[in-house]
């Protein structure tokens, strides 16, 4: 049996952190064993639409690399299949369930459906499960039409093999009693037209949240009374924060565009995902893609919820940033630098590989590599460090100068030398090495932190450097004369 498998997200919000666990899963077994992933949308809840949410579940897969093997050909990438585009299929399917006697038609005005919600009746009364030929005609005559209803047995049990959960039983009187099939507007509910659609597309496992477990049952009367093959049920573990509550907005976000914007690689988001509710059966936490796919087993998703932590994810980004080389971090830091209006001009690989080693997320780039942009103008004050004064940072920063044009000589063969005469002249000038350092932090990049400096001065640039050095002993020359002319007073 070929492995099929299916992502049927409904366009209805935005896709979360456990939608994408699940496409996620559906990915990796389809491309553990060589299977297909199929994307479907199920739109036929038209009152809850929404057409941005269907753009953030193409954009959300797309970036994670999620991307579906089939659907109609529109001469390029697939498009997914769309259940809102195959009405007729579902019913032909309702009627086949009428003329079979599983499903029947209901004539209940919605709002006799709603007194009886308000009674506290749970699910349906089964008031048209019966009818008699001539209150059927009646019904027909109405005009007011009607929806086809499932007939629930009001016996006996339904029972499936979950691969994750195992045996799974329902009695009869448990099932929420006759779930509408087709509606009054000729659309499925979602119990029809995945059944329908589950056995058209061949699926060999479903993959899918918890919450549908009390579905499930539905869908196998459905499927029996169509005489439809079961695929495999797999319902997969909740999805929690740290604290071993269900994840929510209190944990933090839990968009994907959330993340997206906020400058977390997909390999992150993809390879701590993965890890939610799936283990290697071994310590590995890091893993590409591929690794993931080599090493994914349905045998090692487990029962007990699966932990999202934001702090986890800060962690794997943080690693996969360090797997990219210089010219790759660059393509991803780009656009963040373009939008906080950072310009590194020709510098990007040699500034982004500066930074690999600080970085958490990509929206920091630009406030790390902010100083390439321009001079930083900066008082005398800010120039000196606590110790010092203006005249005696303007003279270390001068007799610094010289010593600092090895680190321009080519990458950091000369760094260990030139921080052993920056020391010795600290020494020479009963400073210390740290605040000489600071100084020449400020006046190069303007800020008291910055990456490494000597590689920061690197990617600076040789001219940049010393004219920006050269501004800063200027003000605190200007500095000290002032406050000299003052004493002297
Ligand atoms: N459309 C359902 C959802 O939004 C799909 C559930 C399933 O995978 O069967 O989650």
């Amino acid at each position: 049996m070929s492995v099929r498998v299916r992502f049927a997200p409904s366009p209805t919000g935005s896709m979360h952190v456990g939608n994408v666990r699940t496409a996620l899963f559906d990915v990796l077994l389809a491309r553990s064993l060589g299977g297909s992933f199929v994307l479907r949308v199920e739109d036929t809840d038209r009152n809850r639409y929404d057409p941005q949410s269907l753009e953030d579940i193409y954009g959300s897969l797309r970036w994670l690399g999620l991307t579906w093997d089939e659907g109609p050909d529109i001469g390029g990438p697939h498009a997914p299949y769309v259940q809102s585009e195959r009405l007729e299929r579902y019913q032909v399917a309702a009627e086949r369930l009428l003329s079979g006697g599983h499903a029947y038609r209901c004539y209940c005005s919605s709002q006799r459906l709603a007194q009886l919600r308000e009674s506290g009746h749970v699910g349906y009364d089964r008031h048209c499960r019966d009818l008699s030929e001539e209150q059927r005609r009646s019904g027909e005559a109405s005009g007011s039409g009607s929806v086809v209803r499932l007939r629930v047995p009001e016996e006996g049990s339904v029972g499936f093999e979950d691969g994750i959960l195992g045996t799974v039983e329902r009695a009869a009187a448990d099932i929420t009693a006759d779930p509408v099939l087709l509606k009054s507007d000729g659309f499925p509910t979602y119990h029809l037209a995945a059944i329908v659609d589950d056995a058209e597309m061949e699926i060999s496992h479903v993959l899918r949240s918890q919450e549908w477990v009390p579905s499930t049952p539905i869908h196998l009367l459905v499927q029996e009374a169509l005489d439809l093959p079961r695929p495999a049920y797999l319902h997969l573990p909740p999805v929690n924060g740290p604290d071993g509550r269900k994840l929510g907005k209190r944990h933090g976000a839990t968009a994907v565009a959330e993340f997206r914007e906020r400058g977390y690689l997909p390999e992150a988001m993809v390879n701590h995902l993965a890890l939610v509710g799936w283990s290697p059966g071994d310590d590995r936490e890091l893993f590409s893609f591929d690794e993931l796919a080599a090493a994914f087993s349905l045998e090692g998703i487990n029962k007990a919820p699966g932990i999202f932590d934001h702090g986890k994810l800060d962690w794997f980004n943080g690693q996969h940033l360090r797997r990219l080389d210089d010219a790759a971090l660059a393509q991803r830091v780009r656009p963040y630098l373009a939008e906080a209006g950072v310009d590194v001009g020709g510098a990007l690989d040699a500034a982004a590989a500066l930074i690999r080693e600080r970085l958490t997320v990509l929206v920091d780039a630009p406030q790390w590599l902010s100083f390439l942009g321009q001079d930083p103008r900066l008082s005398a004050a800010e120039l000196t460090p606590k110790r010092l004064d203006a005249a005696a940072t303007a003279q270390l920063l001068r007799a610094a100068q010289p010593l600092l044009e090895p680190v321009w000589a080519g990458a950091d063969a000369a760094d260990d030398a030139v921080d052993a005469s920056l020391r010795q002249l600290a020494d020479d000038h009963a400073a210390k090495f740290g605040d000489l350092m600071m100084a020449l932090r400020m006046a190069a990049t303007g800020s008291k932190v910055s990456p490494p400096l000597f590689g920061t001065m690197r990617v600076l640039g040789a001219e940049a450097t010393r004219r920006r050095i050269a501004r800063a002993i200027d003000t605190l020359t200007a500095a000290a004369n002032a406050n000299g002319g003052a004493t002297s007073d």
